[in-house]
């Protein structure tokens, strides 16, 4: 594994951060008040089932962010694995046993958890991203789930969107949640987004000591998720092209939407 299993424990909530194949994250959201729980991406089955049972929790719920293999491809075997039925989230019809399609702003609940779907296309056009609270989260803790839109100090490919969407997805949806909402993402990748925020801004001090912070974690295969909307705000990039000091690195346009583009194309072919 490339990474070893941790539990986050938020307000009304616990978060467990399970490493699968390469470099990916699946979650085990579990509701705190009812034991209710729900599973981000399950590619590797197994592992999922053996942490509920571990847990002693009630899956009834899956939660896929996008139709590509490495996050939806588990979730046909979980289904047919798990005696229970369980109500398959997504946003797209290629997801597999997918039994409840959403979309922007609809809601549904993870026991007394509230969950709030964003639509942000561009990675895949039917990626969602998850907004979950709790009922009472006056402390305002929540948490956000999102695959391959938002990595830590970067953003998924643009397989099937524009920069416009990507631009609507990062600072217009996910840059509206509170600064404290801590950001699960789908892939293992700080150290090599953080190598292409510095070349971005080399003078902004918070990423480079994120990277540090992320070298020692790494070290010992700590995972470096979660960060929070506030963080991504103050080191992504691609959360930050009104920045003139990042506009200036694309090339000066003054125009975050071709500045969004600019840094893609740059960071496709950007070796760290
Ligand atoms: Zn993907």
């Amino acid at each position: 594994m490339h990474s070893t299993l941790e539990d986050v424990k938020l307000a009304g909530m616990d978060i467990k951060i399970l490493p699968a194949l390469q470099d990916n994250y699946m979650y085990l959201i579990v509701d705190q008040k009812t034991r209710e729980a729900a599973v981000v991406d399950p590619v590797d089955p197994e592992l999922v089932i053996k942490t509920v049972q571990e847990a002693q929790v009630t899956l009834n719920k899956v939660l896929t962010t996008h139709h590509h293999w490495d996050h939806a491809g588990g979730n046909e075997k979980l289904v047919k694995l798990w005696a229970q039925a369980l109500d398959v989230y997504g946003g797209d019809d290629r997801i597999g046993a997918l039994n409840h399609k959403v979309k922007q702003d609809d809601t549904f609940t993870i026991g007394s958890l509230n969950v709030t779907c964003l639509s942000t296309p561009c990675h895949t056009t039917g990626h969602i991203c998850y907004h979950v609270t709790a009922a009472d989260g006056s402390s305002g803790e929540g948490a956000v789930f999102t695959g391959d839109t938002l990595f830590q100090g970067g953003c998924g490919r643009f397989f099937e969107g524009t920069p416009e969407e990507m631009y609507e997805a990062l600072c217009t949806k996910l840059s509206a949640l509170p600064d404290s909402t801590k950001v699960f993402c789908g892939h293992e990748y700080t150290l090599q987004n953080m190598s292409f925020a510095r070349h971005v801004e080399p003078d902004n001090a918070v990423i480079q000591e994120r990277i540090e912070w992320a070298k020692h974690r790494r070290a010992s295969q700590d995972p470096t998720v979660p960060s929070t909307i506030g963080e991504e705000k103050s080191w992504n990039p691609f959360m930050r092209v009104h920045e003139s000091t990042v506009q200036k690195h694309a090339g000066g346009a003054t125009d975050p939407i071709v500045t969004m583009g600019k840094l893609r194309k740059e960071k496709d072919t950007f070796k760290a």
